[in-house]
């Protein structure tokens, strides 16, 4: 008998920052030259890798890495040697496919890049988000537009993937600059976009200000539907709501968070989802790095979790795949839950009526010879009113 062994992809979040910036709700605090911080940061994350490799008996095979947070470059490339040796020590990388790396334009450095060339790093999404100095300023970055050109070039030159990250529909941003944003990030050479409106989340400096004192916000529909039509003409072709590649050149990790496959937590405020096979698991690491350190003094360090069971988790995995450009496989959705997806079934059925009472030009449909669907997916209009789908889904 063949024993299938799960593989699973690999988040590391590292929760440090240069400065806080006015929008951002992720957990990250600054590290204002703390190497002790980091240090015990670090040796945090192996004592979580070690319990993570004797529960599971012997080095854990992963298919893909991301390490972000945070700002994963304000460690220095001494303390990224500990970051890596953690991940060797630990972690099974005999079939990695890809290992992302996010790096923040001022504190990305050419050690921190040759470091990378030699250990199992293959990519790297740079926090680009404009390429607009007053933009810039807005936002509380601390790069302007010519240091994050030079830092695509200068990470191209050591041969990784490269993927920016821009923001678009910020307070008085005009079309034509973003425009300006998206043709000059294309000329630079990347081959992947995550483009992201702008969400002031309630618990940040700028979530305090009223719109008036932030300087209002355009509608981000018209950003959007620019950013689809200009991308793909320009050779990146949209694959998910906020992402665009080159064919081929598609981010392996965050489909694997859109294919609902087992993603592993490591580090403070990291989310993990594991496949059981009844239900699904979600579960979330200690929110502070104080108490990640202790957590982790005593054990696995988890405080929040949720099961996913029955209806939710087929929710949850058709909401994930339509963000997709393959959208929902109807036969791999009966392989994947190992149950048939009959009309009888109460999830199958009511799925396919949403998506069937939609308007047709937001979703397409693939059916067999006998007319049975077989694949389901949103067109580029019907990515623009995601949200509005998902809602019709959840049947709220
Ligand atoms: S650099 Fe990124 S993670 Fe850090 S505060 Fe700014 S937006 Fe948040």
């Amino acid at each position: 008998m063949i024993q299938i062994i799960p593989i699973f992809s690999l988040y590391v979040h590292v929760p440090f920052c240069a400065a806080k910036c006015g929008y951002c709700a992720f957990y990250s605090i600054p590290l204002q030259n703390s190497s002790a911080l980091a240090e015990s940061y670090l040796a945090a994350l192996r004592r979580e890798a070690k319990i993570l490799r004797a529960a599971w008996g012997g080095k854990i095979p992963v298919r893909t890495i991301y390490i972000g947070g945070g700002t994963p470059t304000v460690l220095s490339p001494l303390l990224w040697r500990a970051l890596i040796k953690t991940i060797t020590d630990f972690f099974d990388l005999s079939n990695l496919e890809e290992a992302t790396v996010e790096a923040n334009p001022c504190s990305l450095s050419e050690p921190h890049l040759a470091l990378w060339r030699g250990s199992f790093v293959t990519r790297v999404s740079i926090g680009v988000q404009s390429l607009d100095d007053d933009e810039l300023r807005w936002l509380g970055r601390l790069h302007n537009a010519k240091t994050a050109l030079r830092s695509i070039e200068k990470t191209m030159s050591y041969g990784f993937a490269v993927s920016a990250d821009l923001i678009f529909a910020l307070p008085r941003q005009t079309l034509r600059a973003w425009r300006d944003t998206c043709a000059q990030i294309l000329s630079s050479g990347v081959e992947h976009v995550s483009a992201y409106q702008l969400t002031i989340e309630p618990d940040t400096p700028l979530g305090g200000l009223s719109g008036d004192e932030r300087g209002g916000a355009p509608d981000g529909y018209s950003f959007y539907r620019f950013a689809q039509w200009y991308m793909n003409r320009k050779g990146l072709a949209q694959y998910e709501i906020s992402s665009f590649a080159k064919p081929g050149l598609e981010c392996a990790h965050n489909l694997a968070y859109w294919r609902q496959e087992n993603v592993l937590a490591l580090g403070p405020s990291a989310w993990g989802y594991i496949n059981r096979s009844a239900d699904g698991f979600r579960y979330r690491n200690a929110k502070t790095l104080e108490e990640y350190i202790t957590l982790t003094e005593l054990g696995i360090p988890i405080v929040d979790a949720e099961i996913l069971s029955g209806q939710k988790r087929d929710e949850e995995s058709a909401i994930l795949a339509l963000r997709t450009k393959w959208g929902v496989d109807f036969k791999n959705f009966e392989k994947k839950f190992e149950k048939k997806f009959e009309k009888e079934d109460g999830f199958a059925a009511r799925l396919e009526n949403v998506l069937k009472n939609i308007p047709s030009h937001l979703v397409r449909f693939e059916s067999d010879h006998a007319g049975n669907i077989e694949r389901a997916r949103l067109t580029p209009s019907g990515m623009r009113v995601g949200n509005a789908i998902w809602s019709e889904i959840v049947g709220e």
